[in-house]
């Protein structure tokens, strides 16, 4: 068989996939934004800074292995408060698990985009801000995932 039919043959498959995922009402996928699965507790998504517990350790940004996470200091403030960077960040959590006031949390929010580079680096003052799924703000169906012994899995409506 010539590399150009074997070729075409995979091209058609590829095609043929498509097709039947367009129109087979079995589909695992959802109609995002419109409909969102809700996510399991202990998600680790964005994260959440709460600067009323901070005690101004730095655990947090010595623990980080991405260097994500930097303490801020001003002249007024030597201690600084924690700021992340979102480019750099694996979302490993360690630095949620050392903090020992409990002041930053993950959250199940993981679907923000942002227009550019820069916006992904948070100060302490954008840090502390809570982040919002645009999903959910949009008013999205919430949707959770339920084992199917046919399908593998299927959503329903929360
Ligand atoms: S989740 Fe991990 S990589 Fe992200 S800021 Fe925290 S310690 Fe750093
Ligand atoms: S580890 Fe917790 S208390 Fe310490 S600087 Fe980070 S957020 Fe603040």
């Amino acid at each position: 068989m010539s590399r150009q039919l074997a070729s075409f043959k995979l091209h058609l498959r590829a095609v043929a996939t498509g097709l039947k995922y367009l129109f087979l009402p079995n589909r695992i996928t959802v109609y995002y934004p419109e409909e969102y699965i809700e996510l399991p507790e202990g998600y680790r998504g964005l994260i959440r800074y709460y600067p009323d517990r901070c005690i101004q350790c730095g655990l947090c940004a010595m623990i980080c292995p991405a260097s994500a996470m930097k303490m801020y200091r001003t002249k007024t403030d030597r201690k600084g408060r924690p700021g992340i960077n979102y480019q750099r960040c694996i979302f490993c959590g360690f630095c949620v698990d050392i903090c020992p006031q409990n002041a930053l949390e993950t959250t199940k929010v993981h679907d923000v985009a942002y227009k550019s580079l820069e916006e992904m680096i948070l100060p302490p003052e954008k840090f502390s801000q809570e982040p919002i799924s645009p999903a959910v703000a949009g008013g999205a169906r919430k949707l959770k995932p339920v084992f199917d012994e046919e399908r593998g899995l299927r959503h329903e409506r929360v």
